[in-house]
């Protein structure tokens, strides 16, 4: 995507306080904005070039920038739990997400995840069985991505079956995938990626027993841990917090005869 130099209204832009707090906002002319530190003019950033300081009401001191998918995806509004930006990123690579691919995405959810496969540049067909929260995910996508996109969610029940055939990756984000295998065993292309983002390890030992049922190959569960770090000059250690868990990721290939084997039972 171009974007111009300078931010422009109706665009959406991140600003960072002098506390390094974070705020979302869309610009629009003759509006303010109410922080912690002070109140902000969206003229005073309308026109300014990314990486500008804006000054507050109270004198204090504000970058902005356009957001990142990661600043999005922790900002936006939620209906359902989003997935950490730390396991989109690997969700990317574990499925191999690329452009021109058909995805099949289950449960739809806020839509954090619908964002990194569209921004990815594939096509994704979201089943959510829930009307709100396929709403807020059809309006989060499109305030952040556009509406000119390869994305429909319909509202329906995944574990009821997989309606159209042929898709290139099944990435699954609900309670029991395990009732989905079968489905994603038809649905899939033959070499096609499954791939399901469960929080417990006993759900994924469900999940994994069903995957060899059901004739996957290449089966594989990882977790990822992400640490940051506190970097001064006399002190550079590990942060003390960190977001010890969040899920796993199971991902696995189907066969040339998955689809048919799957057909059959
Ligand atoms: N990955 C999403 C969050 C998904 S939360 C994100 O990043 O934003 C899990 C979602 O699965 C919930 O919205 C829930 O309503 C939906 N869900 C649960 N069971 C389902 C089913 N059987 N079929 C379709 N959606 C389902």
């Amino acid at each position: 995507m171009d974007n111009p130099i300078g931010l422009a209204a109706g665009e959406r832009v991140l600003l960072v306080d002098p506390k390094l707090r974070r705020y979302l906002l869309r610009l629009r002319p003759g509006e303010t904005f109410h922080t912690h530190a002070g109140i902000l003019a969206h003229d005073d950033i309308i026109g300014a070039p990314e990486g500008s300081t804006v000054l507050g009401s109270t004198g204090r001191a504000f970058l902005v920038f356009r957001p990142t998918l990661a600043d999005v995806v922790l900002k936006m509004p939620r209906g359902a739990q989003v997935i950490y930006p730390k396991d989109l990123g690997a969700i990317l690579i574990a499925a191999d997400v690329g452009p021109g691919q058909r995805i099949l995405e289950a449960g739809v959810g806020s839509g954090a995840l619908s964002m990194a496969l569209l921004r990815a540049g594939a096509t994704v067909v979201g089943y959510e069985i829930r009307e709100d929260f396929a709403e807020r995910a059809r309006l989060n996508v499109a305030d952040q991505l556009g509406e000119n996109l390869e994305y429909r969610i319909e509202v329906r029940d995944v574990t009821e079956g997989i309606a159209e055939q042929g898709f290139d990756r099944v990435v699954l984000d609900l309670p029991e995938p395990w009732d989905v295998v079968p489905h994603a065993a038809r649905a899939l292309r033959p070499g096609g990626i499954f791939l399901a983002y469960l929080p417990t390890i006993n759900q994924t030992g469900l999940l994994r027993e069903a995957l060899a049922k059901a004739g996957f190959a290449l089966a594989e569960t990882v977790e990822i841990l992400r640490r940051t770090w506190h970097v001064e000059p006399r002190s550079v250690r590990p942060d003390h917090r960190m977001v010890a868990h969040t899920g796993f990721l199971t991902s696995a290939r189907t066969l040339a005869d998955t689809a048919e084997r799957a057909g059959e039972s």
